[in-house]
């Protein structure tokens, strides 16, 4: 998943890195996508760590670094983004723990991706398919198995995973060198995709043009990023850390692809990570362009997300959702409710952080025993990721939902395996189930 085109390669890539000061972030003072200046403030959620800055159990607290969580939307272009962007080295270290494989939704995303791209594209036998941020390799698997050629580009061991299946993969961040360099050993492809990390690359630009380079003339691009629309509706404050550079609407992403000669010419609503948008591109007049497109920028109009209006309320909202949490999790505490959060996905951290779930709140926070957080500390915290096992052995009063954008799926899964207790869904607005 992480790829950043401004890497620094020679930089230390382990968590030691990420658990250090590093002087190398930058302010985010213009526009990421028009370069305008006027970026105005929508949400300040505190100073966080980045997301991987997860200490080892027992170590004594040592001195963190904590990074603005600041969400600007510019006021020229519409994109909204992030105020800060942290060294890449200090996201993505190579020991980068994030697996795709590992929800159901995602899983039958990739193959539904694969399903529609394939006609839509009219690739055919032994054309070259390309993944940018390809992971452990669960898409490219679906290619592959479909008879197409696959190249995955993924800078974080999550590629090893991705080799031992059998997924011909590089290991490089993307940017215009890689670019060029893939283009010379395999030729250009016929269709590149890059899922849930086109809103995470810094230096956009320059990924987009080796998107370009890198693409046949009838190629076909396709991104799949969180909705911003989605983002604002449900209230998903918690996709805001510092890995997601950009909170991307069809508008914003369509005028980014455009100074690159792309043309958007389909796109879908679907249902990762809580809501995602899947857009097709290719060279401008090259396909015919979908309905879908024009009723996704009138919906975009109409739901105040192009002018931004939909943001006003925004903070507001999402400050009242916090006093609803703790609201909720009073009377719990007075009675000595046990309380495990389950699972420890990025968001988490900031959900945890903003609305200082602290270790006395949380007992624990839980991940499948194959997971690379167990016997760490949340970011910025002392709750400790434990074994899920824990919640079945122990069962405690109440299990906390951190991936509450999956309600329904955890709550069977964990009912199925013998959790009695009640389920705490923490967001839009806080509740028990
Ligand atoms: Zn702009």
């Amino acid at each position: 998943m992480p790829t950043a085109a401004r890497a620094r390669q020679s930089l230390p890539s382990n968590e030691e890195a990420a658990l250090s000061n590093t002087p190398t972030s930058r302010p985010v003072t213009a526009c990421q996508i028009c370069g305008a200046p006027e970026l105005a403030s929508v949400l300040f959620l505190g100073y966080v760590p980045p997301v991987n800055t997860m200490p080892p159990i027992g170590r004594p607290a040592e001195e963190q670094s904590g990074y603005p969580l600041e969400l600007l939307r510019c006021t020229a272009c519409g994109l909204v983004q992030i105020g800060l962007e942290v060294d890449p080295a200090v996201l993505f270290p190579h020991s980068y723990p994030y697996l795709s494989g590992s929800t159901r939704i995602l899983r039958s995303n990739f193959a539904d991706l694969c399903a529609e791209a394939s006609p839509l594209v009219g690739l055919a036998q032994g054309d070259l398919v390309i993944d940018i941020g390809s992971n452990d390799g669960t898409l490219l698997g679906n290619f592959k198995e479909a008879g197409f050629r696959v190249l995955g580009i993924e800078p974080s061991q999550a590629g090893d995973v991705a080799r031992s299946r059998g997924i011909d993969t590089l290991t490089a961040y993307f940017g215009g060198e890689t670019a060029r360099a893939v283009k010379a050993q395999h030729g250009t492809a016929r269709l590149i995709t890059a899922a849930n990390v086109f809103a995470h690359i810094g230096g956009i630009h320059e990924v987009v043009a080796g998107i370009v380079d890198l693409l046949a003339p009838d190629g076909v691009f396709v991104s799949e990023s969180h909705y911003l629309v989605d983002l604002v509706e449900t209230l998903q404050y918690d996709t805001i850390y510092h890995e997601h550079l950009r909170y991307y609407h069809l508008g914003s992403l369509k005028r980014l692809l455009e100074q690159h000669g792309l043309e958007v010419f389909h796109v879908k609503r679907i249902p990762t990570h809580g809501g995602s948008i899947r857009v097709y591109a290719a060279r401008a007049g090259s396909r015919s362009v979908l309905p879908s497109v024009a009723e996704r920028l009138a919906d975009e109009e109409a739901r105040g997300i192009a002018n931004g209006a939909a943001l006003a309320d925004f903070r507001a909202r999402v400050l009242q959702s916090k006093l609803e949490l703790y609201r909720l999790l009073a009377p719990l505490k007075r009675e000595n409710a046990r309380i495990y959060g389950i699972g420890a996905p990025s968001r988490a951290s900031t959900l945890i952080n903003y609305a200082a779930l602290d270790d006395g709140i949380l007992d624990c926070v839980l991940e499948i025993s194959t997971s690379h957080k167990l016997g760490k500390y949340i970011p910025g915290t002392r709750i400790p990721v434990l074994d899920e096992e824990k919640l079945f052995a122990e069962q405690p009063e109440y299990a906390m939902l951190l991936s509450w954008h999956i309600a329904d799926e955890l709550v069977a899964n964990l009912r199925k395996k013998g959790y009695r207790g009640r389920f705490i869904v923490p967001l839009p607005e806080p509740r028990i189930v």
